[in-house]
């Protein structure tokens, strides 16, 4: 007989809601014994059966819930129908159907906790942050295989998050062997350089498609500076969709050399247009100011300023100024698209700072559209700690 969580009273509404996530807090006992990873019923308080879940000691969020049907068995098979679900999900939206760069596997949202496979044409990286998802690391990876008939899959868990749950960094491949040559994707048109092995996340911004098409849809004719640039995939874009100019932001060094690359292997874009430069975004746009620069479409993409709600106030002072530096540097009817990718700072508090900062410049500004990540990062509606990614379109009078 496996172990048994059995939860405080009234901690069984969250998860009877579909809620994948038990924290520390919310656990009366563990009956019988556990080891990380390993599956355990979840129980009621009055001993009622609400699930399956894996088991992490260490952690905070003490298990994490695989299935919400208790005479479900977490076994090989169990990883082959979730995976191939997670895949098939994605097959069938037209928008993302034959995307060559494609999230497959996005966590608790696809029934997956700690679970993030990413595809770039014959290579699947994959991130395993739970204790849960480490332990079934050779399941998870047979039902890949096998439903995306993939070249290799080479693991990036190599993120904070391992820390939390009592696991060691994990890099390497766990199927096939080394690419020909470098992995290249085609998003929109645009051939990009993926660097699976030490990029950020697995490689690359996925989340970020559809607000990149937008971009490119929204330059024709306009100056463009685009902020926390990466390896560029929002400047060519911009460049394919007519840019007068695009002046790229980064204080990452191999970020914008393969930026560069990325343009040198894209020869239809005029590349006399871009322009790359090595500095802080912060510093950058006050020196931008100082010298009267002014742009038509500005983007603001930071790194997360705010990992947890607990650093939401030192955040919304990042975003605060460079959203006032944003708009101050905007041509009248000019547009700003911003984000936001950290998982404390919520839409409502976001637009308010954003808000704020267009007060603060003295903008008279409107939202054309609230941005979101692309449609192979879905958020479970039982989960929305899901939404990380969230942007404004706005545009200064
Ligand atoms: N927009 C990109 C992703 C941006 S990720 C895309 O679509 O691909 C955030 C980027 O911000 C990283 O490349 C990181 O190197 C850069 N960065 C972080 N802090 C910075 C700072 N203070 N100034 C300039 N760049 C910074």
């Amino acid at each position: 007989m496996s172990a048994a969580i059995i939860l405080m009273p009234g901690k069984e509404r969250s998860v009877m809601r579909r809620h994948p996530w038990i924290f520390a807090g919310a656990v009366a006992h563990l009956k019988g014994r556990a080891r990380a990873g390993d599956t355990v019923d979840v129980l009621a308080d009055d001993g009622r059966p609400l699930g399956r879940a894996a088991f992490s000691p260490h952690s905070q969020i003490r298990a994490r819930l695989w299935t919400f049907d208790a005479d479900e068995t977490v076994d090989h098979a169990f990883f082959k129908r979730r995976v191939a679900a997670a895949v098939t999900a994605r097959e069938a939206l037209p928008e993302l159907r034959g995307q060559q760069g494609l999230r497959l596997i996005h966590g608790e949202s696809d029934g997956l906790p700690g679970i993030i496979a990413d595809r770039y044409g014959e290579t699947v990286v994959l991130q395993l942050n739970s204790a849960g998802a480490e332990k079934w690391r050779d399941a998870i990876v047979a039902a890949l295989l096998q439903a995306t008939g993939c070249a290799r899959i080479f693991e990036r868990s190599d993120s904070d998050v391992r820390g939390l749950e009592g696991l060691e960094a994990h890099t390497g491949f766990l199927h096939g062997d080394e690419p020909a040559g470098p992995v290249v994707i085609e998003e929109h048109g645009i051939r990009l350089e993926v660097d699976f092995r030490g990029g950020h996340k697995t490689g690359f911004y996925l989340d970020q498609r559809e607000n990149r098409r937008l971009v490119r849809e929204l330059a024709n004719g306009r100056s463009v500076l685009n902020c926390f640039c990466y390896t560029g995939g929002f400047s060519l874009q911009a460049l394919a969709g007519g840019a007068t100019q695009a002046l790229s932001i980064d204080s990452s060094g191999p970020a914008l050399e393969a930026a560069q690359r990325n343009l040198a292997m894209n020869p239809q874009l005029p590349a006399r247009r871009a322009e790359w430069r090595d500095a802080d975004v912060f510093e950058e746009l006050r020196a931008l100011k100082k010298a009267g620069a002014r742009f038509d479409l500005i983007i603001l993409d930071p790194p997360k300023f705010a990992p947890s709600a607990a650093h939401a106030a030192r955040a919304a002072r990042a975003y605060k100024d460079i959203n006032l530096l944003g708009f101050r540097l905007l041509n009248p009817g000019g547009l700003l698209m911003t984000y936001s990718c950290s998982g404390g700072i919520g839409l409502e508090l976001f637009q308010k700072i954003v808000a704020g900062a267009a007060g603060d410049a003295g903008a008279d500004a409107r939202i054309l559209r609230r941005l979101s990540a692309a449609p192979d990062h879905p958020v479970a509606l039982a989960f929305p700690e899901g939404e990380y990614l969230k942007g404004l379109l706005c545009q200064a009078v």
